[in-house]
């Protein structure tokens, strides 16, 4: 475990909680098991705590940071690495497409600002369609909500976003005390491995929609909120009752009504 002297100054509004506990660290490594042709991104390096034993295996790494004032210290301990470059950015608008039509597919490791996390996720999964994989650390309560399953109460508007784009995996649990400062909250290690077949980005927009109106009224049965957009011949047909909770409804129907808005609204 390095000490918090080890650390620079944490900035609360940059989401900074940097990393100290080494076999955390090792644990993390080991997830995302880089080759050494991988085309890695990490989002927010921090002090390198991640980003030097990825590169230590050889793969190549671009680093996002919007830190300008730890900048400097990356590329003295890290510019040495051919394989690094490093962008002074922000990971949310940062374009994520290759550079080249053909370049391998990107693989993504952050241990993410929490306080820009559900944007963060959103814009990452515009971009599934050109992503391996994602090792993402992330409040436990948002990893809980991008894995759950219907009729649990995190699934929702974020699990659907993801779900019907990815595979979502819970690795395990982090405690504050690995972090600098500690957080206030239990951190959870997820995987996000996109499908073969993203679906397009105007399905994606629909869905977003779609999801909008059914968790309008959580509680409330979807006749109040999806039955005044979609025909009760179109929830039928998708053996939808009127009276199930926008909770009760699988990924892959909420993909399927998504289906019909775009074929009825052409966008
Ligand atoms: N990876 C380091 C570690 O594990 O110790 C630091 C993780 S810390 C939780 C989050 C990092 O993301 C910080 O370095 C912070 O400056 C950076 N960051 C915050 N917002 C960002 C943004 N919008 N774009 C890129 N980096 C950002």
């Amino acid at each position: 475990m390095s000490t918090a002297r080890d650390q620079p100054h944490a900035k609360r509004r940059f989401g900074q909680n940097f990393l100290i506990d080494t076999s955390v660290i090792a644990e993390i490594i080991d997830c995302v098991a880089a080759r050494p042709e991988d085309n890695l991104i990490e989002i927010g390096p921090g002090s390198g705590a991640l980003t030097s034993p990825l590169l230590r295996g050889g793969a190549q790494l671009t680093a996002v940071e919007i830190d300008h004032d730890l900048i400097a210290s990356l590329t003295t301990k890290l510019g040495h690495y051919p394989g690094f470059k490093l962008v002074q950015g922000d990971a949310l608008t940062y374009d994520f497409r290759p550079a080249e039509p053909a370049e391998r597919k990107l693989r993504i490791v952050g241990n993410l600002p929490y306080n820009i996390s559900s944007p963060l996720l959103l814009h990452l999964l515009s971009y599934a369609e050109f992503i391996e994989d994602m090792h993402l650390m992330l409040q436990r309560e948002v990893a809980l909500r991008l894995a759950a399953a219907p009729r649990c109460a995190d699934y929702g508007r974020l699990t659907i976003a993801c779900q019907s784009v990815c595979t979502a995996d819970l690795l395990f649990d982090v405690d504050p005390g690995s972090f600098q400062p500690a957080p206030s909250i239990v951190s959870s290690l997820v995987r996000l491995t996109p499908k073969p077949n993203v679906p397009s980005a105007s399905l994606r927009d629909a869905l977003g929609r779609v999801t909008q109106v059914a968790f309008s009224q959580r509680r409330k049965m979807i006749r109040h909120t999806l039955g005044k957009e979609f025909s009760s011949e179109e929830l039928s047909g998708l053996a939808i009752e009127s009276t199930l909770r926008p909770e009760e409804i699988s990924v892959a129907n909420y993909l399927k009504l998504a289906e019909i808005w775009v074929a009825r609204r052409g966008r």
